[in-house]
């Protein structure tokens, strides 16, 4: 017998992760590089310190308070408002998906998506035992759309993943696809997944104002980008009440904790603050942009606060040239591609300097 006795398709599986080393300039699991306000750690631990009085208790099972902020924040983003009762959270949007994915997918399900994209979606259909379908994308990371609509008719997906932004790429989703696809997939749930939803560009709407229009529209977002708050772990979605009752059931009991929600909740007091540098993020992706085509780079257009850029024969020579030279990117996506995170213009300074180095050397 085999030890430990994993179920067979985890077997000599790695668990997912980037590399946590300990580097200079960190640029690659796209976090926001600016701390909160020494105000608003004040305000985090004034929270924290509240609800650690009352930590003999189980927390709020159904976060109300939270599920109004997050409400409030949402709505400046739909001209049809959030309401709470359409809003679920959890630790990370991660969690969020698998919840999704438990309480609608499973044994005898499809979940599908388009490659390349987030390397977690498979990961949330083999955890729950749903079957994972893969489509492709366009040269450009768009969506084929004769293709998808395609797949979904062939395999009638209980769940179709969409990041927009997605990731790797930087790639939005375009209003009338998104549209498209939930009546095309409409006999299960079209999740279009907004974690990098903050940094699109003017005039690119969010799915959020789809929601009234299609009832199998879920749009899932995260404190851990633009709102930096990555150590909280805290992710949510707003979907149709009858959707967020159906993750009820699949839910473990108390999975919010006090403390985040209470970090939570005092983080959404200092929005305008923690969302303040989403502009210069923004400005910051364009300049590198800029830069990365100058140097005679292939550069994927960009919505998030990330860029795909490449191409090279040898991707993994210049990750550890960057490496090498203190600064940390993401080897992933399509072979020959790396990913950067935006960071500080110090830190964008430092990698332009260290990849034209690396590129000299490895070419
Ligand atoms: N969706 C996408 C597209 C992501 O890139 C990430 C994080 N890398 C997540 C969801 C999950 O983020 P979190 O669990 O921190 O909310």
């Amino acid at each position: 017998m085999t030890w430990p006795p994993l179920r067979d398709e985890l077997r000599g599986l790695e668990p997912y992760g980037a590399p946590q080393l300990d580097v200079p300039v960190q640029l690659n699991v796209n976090e926001n590089p600016y701390g909160p306000s020494p105000e608003c750690v004040a305000d985090i631990a004034r929270s924290v310190a509240e609800a650690a009085s009352t930590l003999n208790r189980y927390p709020d099972r159904e976060f109300v308070a939270l599920r109004e902020a997050l409400a409030r924040y949402l709505s400046k983003d739909t001209p049809h408002g959030i309401t709470p009762a359409q809003v679920w959270a959890a630790n990370g949007s991660n969690e969020v998906m698998l919840q999704l994915l438990q309480a609608y997918a499973g044994p005898g399900r499809v979940a599908l998506s388009f490659a390349p994209t987030y390397s977690m979606y498979p990961e949330y259909a083999r955890d729950t035992g749903t079957q994972w379908v893969v489509g492709h994308r366009e040269e450009d990371f768009s969506l084929d759309l004769d293709h998808a609509r395609a797949l979904i008719e062939e395999h009638r997906p209980a769940v179709v993943l969409l990041p927009s932004p997605n990731n790797p790429t930087g790639t939005a989703l375009p209003h009338d696809a998104i549209a498209g696809l939930c009546e095309a997939a409409a006999d299960g749930l079209l999740v279009v997944d907004e974690a990098y939803g903050e940094f699109r560009r003017a005039g690119v709407p969010s799915a959020l104002e789809l929601l009234p229009e299609h009832r199998n529209l879920v749009v899932t977002r995260t404190m851990s980008k633009a709102f930096a708050l990555a150590g909280a772990r805290l992710g949510y979605l707003a979907a149709d009440p009858a959707l967020c009752d159906g993750i009820r059931v699949v839910r473990l009991p108390y999975h919010l904790s006090a403390v985040t929600q209470a970090v939570a909740l005092a983080a959404l007091r200092h929005e305008r603050e923690l969302l303040g540098k989403v502009d210069e993020l923004r400005d910051e992706r364009d300049a590198l942009v800029g830069w990365l085509r100058e140097q005679g780079h292939e550069v994927a257009e960009s919505d998030a606060n990330f860029v795909l850029f490449g191409r090279f024969r040898d991707r993994h020579a210049v990750w550890q040239g960057l490496l090498d030279r203190g600064v940390i990117v993401r080897e992933t996506g399509p072979d020959g591609w790396l990913r950067v995170s935006v960071g500080t213009p110090d830190e964008t300074k430092t990698f332009e300097l260290a990849l034209s180095q690396v590129t000299e050397e490895v070419a």
